[in-house]
């Protein structure tokens, strides 16, 4: 077993190149759908990973930014063993313009700046670790695939596939997404849908013949109340109508009306009883108007899996090791974690870097948390805990 302590102190040691290549990925700003902006990243993302040994394969994209694949094939290590899948993305909610008013900064040990938690600290972070993993000799215990990619902000849509297909053949999928306000690893997130409803109908002048009319805005209020008596908080399942819209004027009787629903589930079975109420319980009540109902499941649940827990396991034991008690919990946010997991990958998410304002201006980064988190990601990678047999075995059997 390598030296799990002296590893963490040579992170420590390397704290410098870790912010001056945090530094240059947080200035190239890279807002998801802007394209010639992800691109530009995504070419200096991968020229630093080709310069540690790893093949690195450009995925291009019509619309959305280029996603990276990048493989780690150690000489020394069974190269017909399923990947470990390391995930994280390097777009941001930042628009172009936002480094004028909150620009990559230090403050003693906080790191701010935009998408610096959310998460281009983590992609560097990864980067130090395989550094200094070879520098020391260390090996991964199987081969390692890290999928970078450019629009898990917008919902994943073009990477989705990709994604999905490298999560089948891995061995478990590691995200290095932003841990919980207390440091723990997440171990099961919510599947996140979203509905939008039309509501159609019949316009008239609100003075002269108010009674030819069809308030859409009316029928849409009774709608408003019946959407939210679907949510089973008790099961986990919340709705949020976050927006809504519609009518033209004061003294027109509305036409239309519109609602945009945020839908959060636990479960795959309550993912299917809100799918089919939302089609067969909304009914118009005045029976002139149309209703409309588009969307669904963007992403399944991530749901707190036997694998999930031995992987838990397995960093709650490497953590001990370097004086941390890690612990585990559960979000209503979505990531990519969530089709990785739902395609009966074993998935930890949760393992980046610690630090708060994920989408806010206060956004930043602990850098004092960048030992300890590099080296708990060597630590999975070359499973010093020594507990692989029993995931493997596991694992195997849920697949046959
Ligand atoms: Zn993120």
């Amino acid at each position: 077993m390598w030296d799990i302590n002296g590893f963490q102190s040579a992170i420590s040691n390397q704290l410098e190149l870790y912010l001056h290549k945090l530094r240059q990925l947080v200035e190239m700003e890279s807002p998801s759908g802007d394209k010639v902006r992800l691109d530009q990243l995504s070419q200096v993302i991968a020229d630093e990973w080709s310069e540690l040994g790893m093949t690195v394969s450009v995925q291009n994209q019509a619309e959305s930014g280029n996603h990276l694949l990048i493989r780690w094939d150690p000489s020394g290590v069974d190269l017909q063993l399923q990947p470990w899948l390391v995930v994280g993305h390097f777009d941001t909610v930042w628009p172009v313009g936002t480094l004028e008013k909150m620009p990559f900064r230090q403050d003693s040990h906080v790191i701010y700046g935009p998408g610096t938690y959310d998460m281009k600290a983590d992609l560097v972070m990864a980067w130090l670790t395989v550094f200094e993993m070879q520098k020391s000799g260390i090996k991964p215990s199987r081969p390692v695939v890290f999928l970078w990619t450019t629009d898990e902000e917008v919902g994943s849509t073009t990477s989705r596939e990709l994604i999905e297909s490298q999560a089948r053949q891995a061995y478990a999928a590691l995200v290095l997404e932003p841990p919980l306000a207390n440091g723990a690893l997440k171990t099961a997130r919510k599947g996140v849908g979203c509905y939008r409803l039309e509501v159609q109908g019949r316009s008239a002048h609100a003075g002269v013949e108010p009674e030819k009319g069809r308030s859409a805005i009316v029928e849409l209020a009774h709608q408003i109340l019946m959407i939210q008596s679907l949510a089973r908080p008790d099961l986990g399942t919340t709705l949020n109508l976050g927006q809504i819209g519609g009518g033209t004027a004061n003294n027109v009787v509305a036409e239309s009306a519109w609602a945009e629903v945020d839908a959060r589930v636990s479960t795959m079975e309550e993912a299917e009883r809100l799918d089919d109420e939302m089609q067969s319980k909304l009914k118009p009540v005045n029976p002139d108007i149309v209703l409309t109902i588009s969307g669904g499941l963007n992403r399944p649940p991530m749901v707190r899996t036997l694998e999930t827990v031995r992987l838990f396991e397995t960093a709650k034991e490497i953590a001990g090791r370097l004086g941390v008690n890690l612990i585990e919990g559960a979000t209503g946010g979505g990531s990519d974690g969530n089709f990785t997991s739902a395609v009966g990958c074993p998935t930890l998410d949760g393992l980046g870097l610690e630090g708060a304002g994920a989408h806010a201006p206060h956004e930043q980064i602990d850098l004092r948390s960048v030992p300890f988190r590099a080296t708990l990601l060597a630590g999975m990678l070359s499973e010093v805990a020594g507990i692989e047999s029993t995931i493997e075995l596991q694992y195997l059997k849920k697949r046959s």
